[in-house]
């Protein structure tokens, strides 16, 4: 059926975010295709040997609930735990999130509030709100809650269309630019997700900003993952979100980490590191200067609560 009518349909899967786009006229599909026809994609399971399948169409709330996840991926429970509100997460999906719209203050208005200033880049116009000299590129944000997490522990996406599959690493799959944001073609679609076991002595967290706890997107996302012997910091992934047109991770601040016992003073420098590599804009509720600062700091609350955790579980 995609191929059949690609270009015009739109995939669904909890239609949360789709859904509340399709009304503001974002996107006005000729069809919609109802991914929860298909059986056997809700489904979580604990595969001993490769680490733990989620299926795309799980919802954010049996993530939050499921004890396989739970129990071997802490902090991927507490990011679906973050997203939205309760009947956000009853409905929304693992799938929609990972490949979720960016956001900008300029794209996500009312047809009316829109049709006051000129068509954006991301809407197919020649202009950006955002960055006025910017040519071509549009400067949305990538707000979705669990996808710093699932990159910081190397989770690998299923993809299916046309007859065909892939598998490649989630991070892969982002293009760090606002419009087309993912590399997944409109005859594609995410099947499932598989997050590896992580090494022993692994700890993981995530942290969020956002104006409204009950509610709100993240404004900043900050995951890590740390890998240790004793006090000694093995291996680390740190990634950003809601600060870009993508998830960032900041390589620099991994290295700094790698083979250094935890001191305070290098949980400061990774905080430092962090918030320059958060690339926020002006286009969201809060500056981009406030954002940047918040990054360090949930950087520093998440690097501080991995490593607590990756001790508590040695
Ligand atoms: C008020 C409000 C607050 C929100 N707060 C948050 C928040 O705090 N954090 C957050 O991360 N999100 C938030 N969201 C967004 C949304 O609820 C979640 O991101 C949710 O996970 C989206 O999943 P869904 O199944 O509803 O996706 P849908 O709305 O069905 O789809 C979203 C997009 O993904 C595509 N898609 C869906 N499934 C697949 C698939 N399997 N393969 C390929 N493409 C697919 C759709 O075509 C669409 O483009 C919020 C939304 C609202 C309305």
């Amino acid at each position: 059926l995609l191929k059949e009518h690609e270009g015009k349909v739109k995939v669904l899967a909890g239609g949360t975010d789709l859904l509340p786009s399709m009304k503001q006229r974002l996107f006005t599909p000729e069809y919609v295709l109802d991914l929860r026809q298909i059986p056997g994609l809700g489904e979580i399971e604990d595969n001993f040997q490769k680490g733990v399948r989620i299926g795309s169409l799980s919802t954010l709330a049996a993530i939050e609930e499921s004890p396989v996840v739970k129990g071997r991926f802490p902090a991927l429970a507490e990011a679906a735990g973050l997203v939205g509100a309760t009947q956000l997460r009853n409905m929304g999906t693992i799938g929609g999130n990972i490949a979720l719209e960016t956001r900008c203050w300029y794209f996500n208005q009312s047809h009316s509030w829109r049709r006051s200033i000129e068509r954006c880049i991301k809407l197919g116009g020649k202009v950006c709100h955002v960055v006025k000299r910017s040519k071509k590129q549009c400067y949305a944000y990538f707000a979705a809650d669990t996808v710093p997490i699932l990159v910081a522990l190397n989770a690998e996406v299923t993809i299916k269309g046309n007859g065909k599959g892939r598998q490649c690493l989630l991070k892969d799959i982002y293009t760090q630019e606002g419009k087309n944001s993912n590399t997944l073609k409109p005859t594609e679609v995410i099947s499932e997700v598989l997050v590896p076991l992580p090494d022993p002595g692994s700890g993981s967290s995530y942290k969020k900003l956002r104006i409204r706890e009950a509610i709100d997107f993240p404004l900043v996302g900050a995951a890590v993952q740390v890998v240790m012997s004793g006090d000694i910091c093995r291996d680390a992934k740190i990634v950003l979100g809601a600060v870009g047109s993508g998830p960032i991770e900041v390589t620099e601040a991994e290295s700094v980490l790698r083979g250094n016992p935890i001191t305070e003073e290098l949980i400061e420098e990774v905080g430092k590191i962090s918030q320059k590599a958060a690339k926020p804009m002006p286009n969201a509720v809060s500056t981009p200067e406030y954002r940047r600062k918040m990054a360090g700091l949930l950087t520093k609350q998440a690097l501080r609560e991995a490593v607590n955790r990756a001790n508590i579980l040695e």
